[in-house]
């Protein structure tokens, strides 16, 4: 099954900047995918337009079977309810426990936020414990998220995004505020749902020997083009010449 299916993409943001060029990317099922390039190539634009928290502005795009390009609120609220979005900064709200964060996670699709437990139905209670032990945090359920470590707080982010049972987990360089040891333990994670629950994957990394050793494919961004995609094998000087060199950073 197609997950992403972008044909001759273009995104120009509002202030005319083209950050996107002629994108043509198939993702299936299943793929583990690691995005590289400089900073400013358009990595994180490219994950925000599949989710369509940008909208691209020309070509074909579809995603989870969704034309990106015609799509209602009841259709993008069911589109973002498969898709599992982990950021950089966590992105938790920190004076809660990790408990209520992977709760909110269940109830995205909810606008109004229930703070009170009592609100959330035994089912969905379940659902996000059971999340956060899936990540190793069953001794932190009921500690709030400022008094955990940034690794910890990354995880429950994971658990958050993972309790939906996502079709597709974007991740937007979920390691970079963590040290390298704990970068590992992040993607060890997202590989074990991506092959036990067939999670569909893609992650931008800024680490290179991260990718290597994760990903089974590649794409290299630079400057709003994707200008490889392909095993990570296949990444030789010249293709990473052409990632990388002489590139604005
Ligand atoms: P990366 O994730 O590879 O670092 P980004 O996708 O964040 O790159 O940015 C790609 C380019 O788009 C950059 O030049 C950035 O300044 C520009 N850009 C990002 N967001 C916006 C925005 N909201 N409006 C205008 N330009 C943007």
């Amino acid at each position: 099954m197609s997950i992403v299916n972008f044909k001759g993409v273009e995104l120009i943001y509002p202030n005319g900047f083209h950050a996107l060029h002629d994108i043509n990317l198939e993702i299936r099922s299943g793929e583990f995918i690691a995005i590289i390039g400089r900073s400013g190539a358009g990595k994180s634009t490219l994950l925000r337009a599949i989710n369509r928290s940008v909208a691209v502005t020309g070509g074909s795009a579809t995603v989870l079977d969704y034309n990106l390009r015609d799509l209602n609120n009841t259709a993008l609220r069911k589109l973002r309810s498969r898709i599992g979005f982990i950021f950089q900064q966590f992105n938790l709200v920190k004076n809660l426990s990790a408990l209520a964060n992977v709760l909110h996670g269940r109830l995205s699709h909810v606008a109004a936020f229930p703070s009170l437990f009592n609100f959330y139905p035994e089912a969905d209670m379940k659902l996000a414990r059971d999340s956060l032990a899936s990540v190793g945090l069953e001794q932190k359920m009921e500690t709030r998220v400022d008094e955990l470590s940034g690794g910890q707080q990354q995880r429950v982010a994971i658990a958050r995004a993972i309790v939906q049972n996502p079709a597709l987990i974007l991740a937007d360089e979920p390691m970079a505020s963590l040290d390298p040891k704990l970068s590992e333990v992040v993607l060890e994670l997202l590989l074990k749902f991506n092959r036990e629950r067939n999670m569909t994957t893609l992650v931008n990394l800024h680490v290179l020997e991260l990718a290597y050793k994760y990903a089974t494919r590649v794409i290299g961004m630079r400057e709003g083009r994707i200008v490889f995609d392909g095993s990570p094998q296949n990444l030789d000087k010249a293709v990473l010449d052409t990632i990388y060199e002489g590139a604005k950073s």
